[in-house]
């Protein structure tokens, strides 16, 4: 609510009450129409959902090591630290949202594991990282631990890049010509990553991916026969973030902002504001993309007892797509598929002192997708309320500004042939 003291905020969060679909005695809207209303002027919207991804989480060292065979890193001009990762941690606390920390682990690696995954780092069988075994690691592990609502652990890879000779091609998992690499390298740099976490007690395998240096195809590569997809579904991956622009065989995917591989919902991550080496960030520009994509650095200070400075920065420009009618921060990455897949395919229409959904397209879907529920916004001159035919009311708040502002959270009721609320005037 910080610097919005212009504003009248009026919050309010109802339980939905039991036997939500039973209609009581209101008063109808007799002049509501359908689409907008011209005197309520009503209008409804199921918001573009925003997750924040963070990428190259993970590092200790900050040096681009990529001019002598050494991986890109976050090309930062200090060593990383944990109040680093406290920092993804205070943006989550600050807006109520999980950012995706898409990590790096090779730098954590206390008993030299990766010796025998020679592709994934720059020392090959030779790989030595006790220069980087010491108490932060387990200061890290902590937060990453004890955060867990405000911190997605997602699979960025191992080294980053892939290591062949002493050296490295773009990228870990897909080569810069599109093809993934053998499926058996993909399996044991999946085992070692799991081996990692394991050693830091990190907790469950991830079920969310962003391929290294966004080489990534959609579907089978050339000259394999299984996708990349399919090997991180047999993990218990269920969800990928790219941009589209530059994924190979992007004319593969079936709907605008999202595909399904292999049942594996493909999101695009869109354009990153900054560069990956800007450091620190300042972000301004709006977003277009449902993925506020950055880079680690993007989002901390030279100084890492100032990192907050920066993330104030980010929670300030973040914060207003909450207040937006077309738009909101998805709180984690699971409610970010589901609302990502109503944005785009649940139709809604205003009927009289109904709004009446359509999730006919929705359902069309793999995986149970969308079948727990969304957000939609009702935007109204007069305050209304709901009530609900079909579908359960979770909550609801509103934000009072030159107009009203409801979002309601509702249920998805399972085999309930159509779902309906009911609006009211208050006065
Ligand atoms: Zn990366």
């Amino acid at each position: 609510m910080t610097g919005s003291s212009r504003r009248k905020f009026v919050k309010k969060t109802v339980k939905a009450a039991a036997g939500a679909s039973i209609l009581g005695n209101m008063q109808i809207i007799s002049s509501c129409t359908s689409g907008k209303n011209a005197s309520d002027g009503l209008e409804i919207f199921i918001p573009m959902p925003v997750q924040v991804v963070i990428d190259d989480v993970g590092w200790w060292s900050g040096t681009d090591g990529s001019e002598w065979q050494e991986p890109y890193r976050t090309g930062i001009n200090r060593n990383h630290v944990p109040a680093d990762y406290q920092a993804i941690v205070e943006l989550g606390k600050s807006l109520g949202i999980r950012p995706q920390a898409a990590t790096i682990l090779c730098e954590w690696d206390k008993y030299n594991i990766l010796s025998q995954l020679p592709t994934s780092t720059w020392m090959g069988e030779k790989w030595d990282n006790s220069k980087w075994v010491g108490d932060w690691l387990d200061e890290a592990a902590e937060i990453i631990r004890n955060n867990k609502e405000h911190f997605e652990l997602t699979v960025h890879g191992i080294g980053h890049e892939y290591w062949e000779n002493g050296a490295f091609t773009r990228a870990e998992w897909t080569d810069s010509n599109g093809q993934m690499r053998p499926a058996v390298q993909v399996e044991l740099h999946l085992d070692y990553f799991e081996r990692l976490m394991k050693q830091h007690n990190l907790g469950s395998f991830p079920k969310s991916f962003v391929p290294t240096a966004f080489r990534h195809s959609f579907g089978p590569s050339e000259g394999r026969k299984i996708s990349l997809a399919s090997l991180l579904r047999k993990r218990g991956i269920n969800y990928i973030n790219s941009p589209f622009e530059s994924m190979y065989n992007s004319h593969r995917i079936q709907h605008k902002l999202f595909g399904f591989d292999d049942d594996v919902i493909t999101i695009d991550r869109g354009k990153d504001e900054f560069p990956w080496l800007t450091f620190p960030g300042n972000p301004s520009k709006g977003l277009t993309s449902p993925t506020c994509g950055l880079h680690w650095p993007n989002m901390l200070h030279p100084e890492p007892e100032r990192n907050l400075e920066v993330v104030q920065k980010w929670v300030n420009y973040l914060k207003p797509y909450n207040e937006k009618p077309e738009m909101m921060l998805a709180p984690d990455s699971f409610c970010f598929q589901q609302q990502l897949v109503h944005h785009s395919l649940t139709k809604t229409e205003l009927k009289g002192n109904l709004i009446i959904f359509d999730f006919s397209e929705t359902d069309k879907l793999p995986n149970r997708i969308g079948k727990e529920g969304l957000i939609i916004k009702v935007q109204t001159n007069k305050p209304v309320q709901f009530k609900s035919n079909g579908i359960i009311i979770e909550s609801q708040s509103s934000v009072q500004n030159e107009k009203y502002l409801f979002t309601l959270k509702l249920r998805r009721i399972a085999n309930s042939k159509g779902a309906q609320i009911i609006l009211s005037r208050l006065m």
